[in-house]
């Protein structure tokens, strides 16, 4: 056995095609699979998270192991998490020679990550790598960043919408609870643009590498982090309505219109503000003056 790691040899449409076709691989749209076939890419990709071969790395959505095969070639360790299984052969294919990747066939919010990083890296904060199923980008991001679990950054191909989403401010468009809540838990800077044709099949829109800075502390301290995160959400789900009636309308919150009003008043905004005129601060500063009150 040869200790020698090969080189990646998938990314490109050519060697894609072939793997796919000998394995009669039939793509589950369902799972949002695009397979990255520009080796530019994926050297970009492992430039913005700076991948060293100290790293363990834990990779989302292997596919056929294209990305993965970069990695391994990169990091000290891999564990590379597929839902689907009819990749799992394919995956035993493509990554032979690659001693350093483990592949879980699991459904990766099933995934006990702080296990995972106990088990191998010592307990020690991992690196995530990804280019992310499109239909859960949020619930995969969000569960990684919320759950308090040792993660040290996460750099992930998303639709570049939402890598614009992760990084605006107050006053943008695109500005939203997911906004806040990357904010709130870490650093976004968006790494590269990547057009449909770096994937097999094309996605219908552009892509972003976006990488994701852990804080060592939440941007802002608030009392209660679960009623910052249920009033953000409640602000945003009624976008054209003034912050006061999507707190008063939310399921999740159950404060009089007093309470609000007095809340709103406290942070010295008129009763008539939108919540996307709020920064994160503000946002803190309002769970702060709601928190106690039931
Ligand atoms: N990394 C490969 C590449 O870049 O070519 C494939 C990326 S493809 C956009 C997304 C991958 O995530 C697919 O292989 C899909 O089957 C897998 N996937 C989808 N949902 C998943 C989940 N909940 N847990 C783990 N993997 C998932």
């Amino acid at each position: 056995m040869s200790n020698i790691t090969p080189r990646p040899w998938l990314a490109n449409a050519q060697m894609t095609r072939a793997v796919l076709e000998s394995h009669k691989f039939v793509l589950q749209k369902k799972y949002g699979q695009n397979f990255l076939i520009e080796p530019r890419v994926l050297e970009d990709i492992v430039a913005a998270a700076g991948i060293t071969e100290e790293d363990f790395v834990l990779e989302i959505g292997p596919g056929i192991g294209t990305m993965t095969q970069y990695l391994a070639a990169n990091a000290r360790q891999v564990t590379a998490v597929e839902i689907d299984r009819m990749l799992i052969p394919i995956l035993e294919d493509t990554l032979q020679g690659y001693h350093n990747v483990e592949v879980i066939h699991q459904d990766i919010l099933k995934v006990d990550i702080g296990r995972l990083a106990e088990e191998k890296n010592q307990g020690n904060p991992i690196k995530v790598v990804a280019n992310l199923p499109y239909y859960i980008t949020t619930p995969i991001i969000m569960n990684l960043l919320e759950r308090h679990v040792p993660v040290e950054s996460i750099t992930v191909m998303v639709q570049k919408e939402v890598a614009d989403r992760m990084q605006s401010g107050p006053g943008s468009k695109d500005y939203g609870a997911l906004s806040l809540a990357v904010q709130y838990f870490a650093r976004p800077q968006i790494a590269a643009i990547v057009p449909p044709g770096c994937f097999m099949p094309q996605p219908k829109v552009d892509s972003a590498v976006v990488h994701l800075t852990r804080h060592e502390k939440p941007a802002v301290s608030v009392k209660d982090e679960d009623l910052l995160f249920r009033l953000i959400r409640a602000s945003f789900n009624q976008r054209r309505k003034t912050l006061a009636n999507g707190l008063k309308n939310s399921a999740e919150l159950t404060f009089s219109k007093e309470q609000i009003e007095a809340a709103i008043t406290g942070l010295e905004k008129p009763l008539t503000v939108r919540g996307e005129t709020l920064t994160l601060e503000e946002f803190a500063a309002l769970a702060d003056e709601l928190s106690g009150i039931s």
